[in-house]
């Protein structure tokens, strides 16, 4: 973390000359630009009473996410409301409790608007509220989970009476547990007539999911998420367990949390479903989402409606973005839009490094090989870069290059990221495609894979020509 005087000052709302001069009198000479050394924020912050919190470490060895990390005060914490996971075997019930809850516990004060399906909602139970995630079963949690995200306080997990447990069903428990996310039992379907909700709870305790009165610490309750009954008490059992849990956030710092749901819509670009997990965020606030950033141009709630402000746990939609985001993304607001570009583009920029290193030099190395070797005497490139002058720019100077007996050519040098054609084509023609600042997508990674294509991707003109030169001579430096 590098934080100045002032910008410590600023987190812990105080003035920067009370940080100077209490790090006076530890005899540090210091100004309101000075980067604090971790001791130094160590001691301010017990000076000052305020507890530095490591708010979200998105990446370990990315610096630029460290100054993420975001300092706040534990008074702020207020308690949040839970965010809860149905889980359970198919046909049990999953999607009509979630609808079940939905169209009985609106929350109050947003009547009105139409139901939208943004991958979560929030209900009012006796004037708490809760968030649910409405996708159901595991696959997304399991999504979730693989990206780092943990985002679920509570599982519900779902039985049918009349069916009792199934792999599924185990396939939840299983996956609540390596999540170290509590329990509750919903025991569905037990309006029909070969409902056996003892069956049910003798098979869990199998697995190791008991009643309190049987020793366990799991609630049970018995519902019929057809007709409604028993929901209520269900809810109020959710509102127990995450009563125990304290949950708590801190609304006052710039918001951060995790995509639900994301998706390109042709008329309003990029949409994502954000749960905000700290901070509050605001309609107009600027934010990076991975490598995508932008200012939200509208957020609404799951009803629709427009909304200024949302704060922890709750789900909002947001346009904006520049690019679609993947769900389980984590999200930060900055202060201000250029910061965010700036973090996002050097995301990018360490995105197309990587990439550019697992996509190793495999065609490419063949080719100096066989340069080296005397079996060949040219190279074809295909150029696909973001603007016209890059594209020229760089056709141009590959043109130029000159080892030997050794020839570029480049049969194609076009603006926009890269197509299906443009793999055929470079595969029709032993082709390598360079990509210059744009990033394939996933499909057209796999497509260049199936065709033995290499598509090589960079964003500075003499990494490239280098490495293109090297290859001409038939000695190609290893890639890191
Ligand atoms: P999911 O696959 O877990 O999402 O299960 P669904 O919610 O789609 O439910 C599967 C079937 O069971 C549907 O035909 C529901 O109408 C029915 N069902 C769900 N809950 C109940 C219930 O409480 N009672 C009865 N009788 N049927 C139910």
């Amino acid at each position: 973390t590098q934080l100045s005087v002032g910008q410590l000052a600023e987190l812990m709302k105080r003035n920067s000359s009370e940080i100077i001069k209490f790090l006076f009198m530890l005899g540090n000479m210091s100004t309101i630009n000075t980067t604090l050394s971790d001791e130094d924020i160590e001691l301010i912050c017990m000076n000052f009473n305020v507890t530095p919190h490591k708010e979200i470490i998105i990446d370990e060895d990315d610096i630029e996410e460290q100054i993420s990390n975001r300092v706040f005060d534990e008074k702020d914490l207020v308690s949040r409301p839970p965010v809860v996971t149905i889980m359970g075997h198919v046909d049990h019930g999953k999607t009509t409790l979630l609808d079940t809850i939905r169209n009985s516990h609106v929350t109050s004060g947003e009547f009105g608007g139409i139901t939208q399906h943004i991958g979560a909602y929030q209900v009012s139970v006796s004037g708490k509220k809760v968030t649910f995630l409405d996708t159901p079963g595991h696959e997304a949690f399991t999504a979730m989970r693989a990206r780092g995200a943990q985002i679920t306080d509570i599982v519900v997990l779902i039985v049918a009476a009349d069916d009792g447990v199934m792999p599924q069903t185990k396939e939840s428990i299983d996956h609540a547990r390596a999540a170290g996310v509590p329990i509750v039992v919903a025991v569905n379907k037990i309006d029909k007539a070969g409902a056996n909700p003892e069956r049910v709870m003798s098979e869990l305790a199998n697995e190791g999911v008991m009643p309190e009165e049987w020793g366990g610490d799991n609630i049970f309750v018995e519902i019929s998420a057809r007709n409604g009954q028993g929901v209520d008490d269900l809810l109020e059992s959710i509102l127990l367990v995450a009563e125990m849990q304290e949950l708590k956030a801190n609304p006052k710092t710039l918001a951060s949390g995790t995509v639900v749901e994301a998706k390109l819509d042709k008329g309003r670009g990029p949409v994502a479903t954000l749960l905000i997990q700290q901070g509050t965020l605001k309609a107009a606030d600027s934010l990076v989402v991975g490598s995508a950033y932008g200012r939200i141009r509208k957020m609404t709630n799951d009803r629709g409606q427009e909304l200024k402000t949302a704060g922890p746990s709750m789900p909002v939609e947001i346009i904006g973005l520049n690019e679609v985001p993947q769900a389980g993304d984590v999200f930060m607001v900055y202060d201000s839009y250029k910061k965010a570009a700036e973090i996002a583009q050097s995301r990018e920029n360490k995105k197309i490094e990587r990439e550019r290193n697992a996509t190793s030099a495999r065609s490419l190395e063949d080719m100096a090989r066989m340069i080296s070797e005397g079996d060949v005497k040219e190279i074809n490139v295909l150029i696909k870069a973001d603007v016209q002058g890059s594209a020229e720019a760089l056709k141009a100077s590959v043109e130029k290059l000159d080892v030997d007996t050794v020839k570029v050519n480049v049969i194609r040098s076009t603006v926009g990221t890269i197509t299906e054609s443009d793999i055929m084509l470079a595969s029709a023609s032993n082709a390598i495609i360079y990509g210059f600042n744009i990033r394939p997508t996933a499909a057209i990674r796999k497509k260049a894979e199936e065709e033995g294509v290499e598509i090589r991707l960079h964003n500075i003109i003499y990494k490239a020509l280098e490495e293109l030169e090297g290859a001409m001579k038939g000695l190609l430096a290893p890639v890191y």
